[in-house]
């Protein structure tokens, strides 16, 4: 199933349109996405009760493009974001495969949805096509096995970073250069697991202007969605709703020769297979 977050609200993606789940459940789910990802298989068995008409894949292409599509998971409590977890975006930025998970956090008030618009606060601003995982059940201590299982889904992300900033000190700290506002797009929409054949083989690509710049499959990642979602839960607990953003494939803006940056009318087309796309704009501070 899909589940968006239109105007705040916990919907169900199905052929012709949303459904309110709080409005269709008498207030058992939602209206908050929080609630739904929390019921798992509750939830799932009262979707099928449903019976609702799935949408075929060209509804589901006019579906994404709804203006009130927002961030699917609003008020996470946590946000986490892996660096350097693709080997050839590794190659590019002239920098070893890590041995570890390299997380670092975007703050939330730098969320956002579908049609974001993003300012350019700095003349190196740079865009990263990203998987995103939306915790479901979540944890502490979740081995690599557990680890899918509470998952809610995955969405689409953009880690949009500002490479003065974030490369400003000595050393480098990343969360403040990519935490400007808007600069956590994430949708259209979460797509749970059972919609897809294998989330760690999926293609990923990212047009800037119509120009494709990114084109890689999740199978580059140096580590899996199980293995970083083990990780983390082995020192903070995880809660439904955060959000994993799983790293960036090669072809950012700054792996480029000559080095290349967003500037205002730009737009940002990142789409995952299975996923959908995420659409935003680049526009003057
Ligand atoms: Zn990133």
């Amino acid at each position: 199933m899909r589940i968006a977050v239109l105007d705040n609200r916990a919907s169900l993606v199905v052929a012709g349109g949303f459904i309110d789940i709080a409005e269709a459940s008498s207030g058992q789910f939602g209206p908050s996405i929080n609630n739904v990802l929390a019921s798992g298989e509750v939830f799932a068995a009262w979707v099928r009760t449903l019976d609702a008409p799935v949408p075929t894949l060209e509804e589901l292409e006019v579906l994404q493009s709804d203006e009130r599509l927002s961030c699917v998971s609003p008020t996470p409590r946590q946000v986490f974001a892996i660096g350097l977890n693709y080997r050839e975006h590794a190659h590019e930025m002239g920098l070893a495969n890590p041995t570890q998970p390299m997380v670092f956090t975007k703050f939330h008030s730098s969320l956002a949805g579908q049609h974001a618009q993003i300012p350019m606060v700095s003349d190196h601003t740079d865009w990263e096509a990203e998987m995103v995982v939306v915790i479901g059940q979540g944890g502490r201590s979740i081995s690599v096995d557990d680890a899918l299982g509470r998952v809610a889904g995955f969405a689409v992300g953009q880690d949009i970073s500002d490479r003065h900033l974030q490369l400003l000190g000595s050393p480098a700290q990343f969360s403040l250069g990519k935490s400007w506002q808007n600069f956590g797009p994430v949708g259209p929409w979460v797509t749970t697991l059972d919609e897809l054949t294998n989330p760690n083989d999926l293609a990923i690509t990212c047009d800037i202007s119509g120009e494709r710049m990114q084109d890689s499959r999740t199978s580059d990642m140096v580590f899996t969605v199980a293995e970083v979602v083990s990780y983390l839960s082995n020192v903070v607990e995880l809660f439904p709703g955060d959000l994993i953003f799983t790293g960036s494939p090669h072809g950012v803006g700054q792996g480029l020769t000559p080095p290349r940056f967003l500037k205002p009318g730009d737009t940002i087309a990142t789409t995952i297979e299975g996923l959908g796309t995420l659409f935003n704009e680049v526009v003057a501070p």
